[in-house]
């Protein structure tokens, strides 16, 4: 018996957790966070208590109880036994927090399937996070005493020895697993890799879409998934914007951008998700055509070089229209008179010290000294830089991500309000699209697709999918439904 239970993405957009079964095989489809439920209880400053394990995401319903997935350090903070492995893989869609974040809870031995380009990104961000990184391409063990090395006694496990690498496959074809074939086959939906599957199963074909729009530059990549989908017998469909028309375009967004540059006359700052490479090739060529110089974080060309490192189809960091933004940090030395590289180094983290001697590096000195040259990515946690950079009157900032829809977001948008306020740069401009497909092009997967049963997932609403197909089966937390 061949059957499918959704802990996540139900009635919520994101958070998709789906778990494909067979009596032999387990298959996990994405392991994400759920923003709404998580934001319910916690923000920022306040999270589940490490020391609980598990047991405060348990409590308030942020993971769901599943057999022989979690890591054994946290289940054990909450007194478990053991237990032996009981999932084959975690096939992730995407490397969105929404879709790949709670992997941090997964145990090591748990294979983690993702194209190449999720398995980098997800790299790329356990290595430059900020504060504790989530776990996500490597595992760091907790909780235990081992050995002194000399005289008697234990002490906390610490540093390397707490490393185990995570068990990662790149997908790049078909893989069989259990009785299940699982396809990946390439969407566009804003960032590099995403994928949606087409698994055969012996209760017959399930084809999940993950997160996906038909535009973008590889647009083209999601007409090719409906027609390889076409004849599933169960389709698993996101419906983020089931209840939109909306039909604004990437294409759209790169022309207004390059509008937008070309009429300013100093500094264009602009917002866009720091992983939406779609977006980097459109304000890259609004630069280029403007004879700018786009100016990036480290952060983002170290993503960058991840993704080069595949192959991946993203502009060079040695590019001669790319900048790297390399900013005063910890001790504040860069740019003061006489402090030699190795006094230097001591403010940047071990995987920025690269950029500190690479040619395209440039410093807030340079954007001052000619701000009518540069594009520059500054986002909310960019903004103290604007002390250092001191945009001249002339300049212009460019909103070009989602508008605030919670109110978590409303409060940092404020925030960006005031700073945008303080140096002459208020209300800014918009423009941006969504990674996610409207109402009429749902519409038209579902129908071109034409399955027997279609389960709605990632959306708030999924009473619009109604009549899309024979037959709609709306999941519900944790419940079985027998394909
Ligand atoms: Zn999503
Ligand atoms: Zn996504």
């Amino acid at each position: 018996m061949v059957s499918l239970t959704c802990y996540g993405g139900v009635n919520e957009i994101g958070g998709n957790k789906i778990l494909l079964e067979d009596g032999k095989c387990r298959l996990l489809f994405d392991f994400g966070m759920s923003f709404k439920t998580a934001f319910k209880y916690f923000d920022e400053f306040m999270q589940p208590r490490p020391l609980n394990g598990l047991g405060d995401w348990f409590e308030l319903g942020l993971l769901p109880q599943v057999k022989g997935i979690y890591r054994q350090d946290y289940r054990g903070q909450m007194g478990l036994a053991e237990e032996p492995l009981d999932c084959q893989g975690v096939f992730l869609s995407h490397a969105h927090a929404d879709h790949a974040s709670y992997v941090h809870h997964l145990r090591p031995d748990l294979p983690i399937y993702g194209t190449p380009a999720t398995l980098k990104i997800m790299e790329s961000v356990q290595e430059t996070a900020a504060n504790t990184p989530l776990e996500l391409t490597v595992f760091k063990k907790n909780f235990e005493f081992v050995p002194n090395k000399k005289g008697d006694g234990v002490r906390r496990i610490k540093g390397e020895e707490r490393e185990t690498p995570r068990v990662l496959r790149q997908l790049k074809g078909k893989v069989e697993v259990g009785d299940f074939e699982v396809e990946p086959v390439p969407v566009n939906h804003s960032l590099h890799g995403a994928s949606g599957f087409i698994v055969d199963t012996p209760a017959g074909k399930v084809a999940y879409t993950g997160d996906l729009r038909f535009h973008g530059y590889g647009g083209h990549l999601t007409e090719n998934f409906v027609k390889r989908a076409k004849g599933a017998k169960w389709l698993i469909m996101e419906g983020t914007r089931i209840d939109s028309e909306g039909t604004m375009k990437e294409e759209e967004v790169c022309s207004q951008i390059t509008d937008m540059v070309g009429d300013c006359k100093k500094i264009v700052l602009v917002n866009w998700p720091l992983r939406d490479t779609d977006r980097l090739w459109s304000v890259y060529n609004a630069a280029k055509k403007n004879d700018r110089k786009l100016v990036i974080s480290t952060k983002q060309a170290y993503l960058l070089d991840k993704l080069a490192e595949i192959g991946a189809d993203v502009p060079s960091t040695n590019d001669e229209r790319i900048r790297i933004f390399l900013t005063r940090k910890s001790w504040g030395l860069l740019g003061r008179e006489g402090i030699p590289p190795e006094l230097l180094a001591g403010d940047y983290k071990g995987w920025e010290l690269q950029y500190l001697e690479h040619k395209n590096v440039v410093t807030y000195k340079d954007l001052q000294g000619s701000p009518s040259e540069y594009v520059l990515r500054c986002d909310f946690f960019d903004m103290t830089e604007l002390i250092d950079i001191r945009p001249p009157e002339g300049s212009r900032y460019i909103h070009s991500v989602v508008e605030p829809f919670s109110d978590e977001m409303f409060i940092d948008r404020e925030k960006v309000d005031n700073w945008l306020k303080h140096f002459g740069l208020y209300p800014g401009i918009t423009t941006h699209c969504s990674g996610h497909a409207p109402g009429p092009d749902l519409r038209r997967i579902a129908k071109e697709i034409a399955p027997e049963h279609l389960i709605p997932v990632h959306t708030e609403h999924p009473e619009m999918f109604k009549g899309l197909a024979e037959n709609v089966a709306f999941p519900e937390v944790g419940k079985k439904m027998v394909l």
